[in-house]
């Protein structure tokens, strides 16, 4: 049993899908009847409109319900033009995912511009409208009566026969599904998963969160206009009444049903949400009720969908099979960790060519109060310079105002010669400025490896479109991608982990990551905010060796810390911040001597020093 389960797990993932997918095009030659096969193009239709909300919603964590409104432009357009211009079935389909592309990007960026709720608020009145446009075309869309005579569909200029446009139907289906598979299972796909995770964090590795949105709503309206087109076919009648709220809460249920973060979620759950109406009819009398507490219900029972449960399932199964596979990261990866952190030598890097931080006269003010008032600094390559002082003296809003995060009030930035003041976060990012968070942050459900390569996602950028294709340049990054990583978690001395999930190891091995993640952009200037809190002696001598490594590679290190022994131990030159003023500057000698320094911040602080 054991060794047949073993063998099962040595098929690549994409086997199942591939054949279901065969399956699925091939069921009018298994004898399916004409209901069924109904069932399984409105099915297909539906996966595709709701796999485009699993993009923006489910990965890129963005809650767009638009979807609805490019399926009724897909099929107004495929309608009319069929009618009156060219029936050609491929054309068509064409055509519309690209007039719902066009529709997603300018409904989209407004909504997005605003940030937060904005986008969900937007599409939603943008379905709302759906109807009043469709009657106030009524010259091209038949309003209320709807658009009558639609005809047969052609391809090629054959007509297809009610078999032969099912199949093409499911062979659409499949090929969407293979580039949303591709797209998802890609460094993109990461991209959107930090994205949904944080969009401080994912500026912050380089990435325009707006383009990114923006891409990821776009993207979503493709399928949703493919739909449209071939929906109008299906009865060859199209009645603005299938286009309201009923089909945006059909889509989301669907979605949440089958499971947003998930490829083939929307697949599953698109086929619940045809066949259940079917069976019975009263359903569709209490359909929208019976859907809303459906999503209240299942939006917080299975966050994560049918499809969710299913991976849940397979996963328990795998560790059950396979003693060498932890079911969880969450324990013994620490023991294995603790056990390497003996780690006596000292990492070496390859060079890092570090540029110089300096910043002029500082300033920002949050309303009344004075956060930074005039603070001059600099730090230099191959150096570490801590930056200390009390709780609320400034120290985080000054990196954040490096990052870029706030704007300044007064004051400039540079580093090297290159003036980042004012500059955008995913801008300074670009520019070479690294940073680690006060709580680190990694997406669920993402390996170690690729939570480290999403580093790499912008200084090493591949094309979506070579991602979804699987060129050989795509290739030949992810092999790139994974000797770095590879690399840099060994320098960690966390390379066993490789293939861990990120989220779930303890914490003092997600700060090791987040230093790592930070080291394969090769920044210039690496800041980091309260590296060793929360850190045992062991894991801080750890880090402390990871720190010195980097900066013997010649990076500008900043440090942010509480740690005054570690900060003593570590640093060249310590500057002291006390109310937002820079107060003391000089060597760690100095400053352990400094009488302001005594006074003012060991003398506060004395019961918090270790
Ligand atoms: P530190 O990191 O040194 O503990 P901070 O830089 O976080 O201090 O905070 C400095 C001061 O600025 C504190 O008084 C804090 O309350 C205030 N502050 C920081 N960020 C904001 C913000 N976004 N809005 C308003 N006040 C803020
Ligand atoms: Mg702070």
């Amino acid at each position: 049993m054991t060794t047949i389960v073993q063998g099962l797990r040595r098929i690549p993932s994409w086997v199942l899908p591939l054949a279901l997918g065969i399956l699925l095009i091939a069921a009018p030659w298994l004898g399916i009847s004409a209901d069924t096969r109904r069932l399984l193009v409105l099915s297909c239709i539906l996966a595709l409109v709701t796999s485009g909300l699993s993009l923006s919603f489910g990965y890129a964590g963005e809650l767009a319900l638009g979807q609805t409104a490019m399926y009724a432009t897909g099929a107004y357009l495929t309608g009319y033009l069929a009618m009156h211009w060219v029936n050609d079935l491929l054309l068509l389909v064409v055509v519309s995912a690209v007039a719902a592309l066009v529709v997603g990007m300018i409904s989209g960026i407004p909504g997005l511009r605003l940030g937060g709720w904005s986008l969900a608020m937007t599409s939603f009145f943008l379905v709302l409208l759906v109807p009043q446009i469709i009657d106030l075309l009524e010259k091209y869309t038949g309003g209320a009566v709807g658009l009558v005579g639609i005809p047969q569909p052609k391809l090629f200029g054959q007509p297809l026969s009610t078999v032969t446009f099912y199949v093409v139907v499911a062979v659409i289906t499949v090929v969407w599904f293979t580039v949303m598979r591709n797209l998802v299972t890609s460094r993109h796909g990461i991209a959107f998963q930090v994205l949904r995770q944080s969009p401080v964090l994912a500026s912050s590795l380089g990435i325009s969160v707006f383009r990114l949105k923006l891409t990821a709503y776009a993207l979503g309206a493709i399928p949703a206009g493919i739909a449209g087109a071939l929906f109008a076919y299906v009865d060859k009648y199209l009645s603005p009444s299938t286009f309201g709220f009923t089909m945006a809460v059909t889509v989301l249920a669907a979605a949440i049903l089958g499971g947003a973060k998930s490829v083939y979620g929307a697949l599953i759950g698109a086929l619940i949400m045809q066949y259940g109406p079917l069976r019975s009819t009263d359903f569709a009398q209490y359909a929208q009720v019976i859907y809303g507490v459906f999503l209240i219900v299942a939006g917080t029972l299975v966050a994560n969908g049918l499809a969710g449960l299913a991976n849940r399932a397979i996963k328990l199964l795998k560790a059950r099979w396979d003693p060498q596979q932890p079911a969880s990261a969450g324990g013994d990866p620490d023991q294995s960790a603790g056990e390497s952190s003996g780690l006596t030598k000292r990492p070496v890097l390859p060079q890092l060519p570090g540029d110089r931080l300096q910043i002029e006269g500082l300033a920002k003010r949050f309303g009344g109060l004075q956060a930074l008032g005039g603070v001059s600094l600099t730090a230099e390559p191959g150096q570490i310079t801590a930056l200390i002082g009390p709780n609320g003296s400034g120290k985080t809003t000054l990196l954040n105002m490096v990052c870029g995060y706030y704007r300044t009030d007064d004051g400039t930035i540079h580093i090297g010669d290159t003036d980042i003041t004012g500059a955008k976060t995913h801008q300074v990012a670009r520019a070479g400025v690294a940073r680690t968070f006060q709580t680190p942050l990694f997406p669920e459900d993402i390996s170690v490896h690729e939570a480290v390569a999403a580093g790499m996602y912008t200084p090493r950028y591949v094309g979506m479109l070579s991602s979804i294709l699987r060129l050989p340049r795509y290739w030949r990054t992810v092999r790139a991608d994974r000797a770095e990583t590879t690399a840099v978690l060994r320098l960690v001395g966390v390379d066993h982990l490789a293939d861990a999930e990120a989220a779930s190891l303890p914490l003092g091995t997600r700060r090791l990551l987040e230093v790592a993640r930070a080291l394969v952009c090769r920044p210039k200037v690496l800041l980091l905010d309260e590296v060793a809190s929360g850190l045992d002696e062991d894991e801080i001598e750890r880090l402390a060796e990871l720190i010195r490594a980097i900066r013997a590679a010649g990076t500008t290190v900043v440090l942010v810390e509480h740690n005054f022994k570690l900060v003593l131990e570590l640093a060249d030159t310590i500057r002291v911040l006390a109310q937002g003023e820079l107060i003391a500057s000089g060597t760690p000698a100095e400053i352990e001597n400094h009488p302001r320094v005594l006074s003012d911040y060991l003398g506060v602080r004395q019961e918090g020093m270790q």
